[in-house]
């Protein structure tokens, strides 16, 4: 059986697709499997939060990517 990979970096993680996600260490609701560096913020990403009327206002991906682009630069 294969195993579950990490949202964030890809690695694999030690669980099976199959295995209950209350038994999971690292899963988040809404977002997936993290393998244990990413939980635990070891690997030091930053995150960014984008609202999604902002997403749902900009339909051209072009100007959505610059929207955000001009958020992580002014941040
Ligand atoms: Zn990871």
């Amino acid at each position: 059986m294969g195993k579950d990979t990490c949202v964030m970096c890809g690695n694999v993680t030690p669980y099976d697709f199959e295995t209950n996600i209350h038994l999971r260490y690292g899963y988040v609701e809404g977002m997936g499997q993290l393998c244990q560096p990413c939980y635990n913020g070891e690997k030091n990403e930053e995150f960014l939060t984008i609202p999604k009327k902002m997403i749902r206002d900009t339909p051209n991906d072009m100007d959505l990517g610059e929207k955000i682009r001009n958020i992580v630069n002014k941040s």
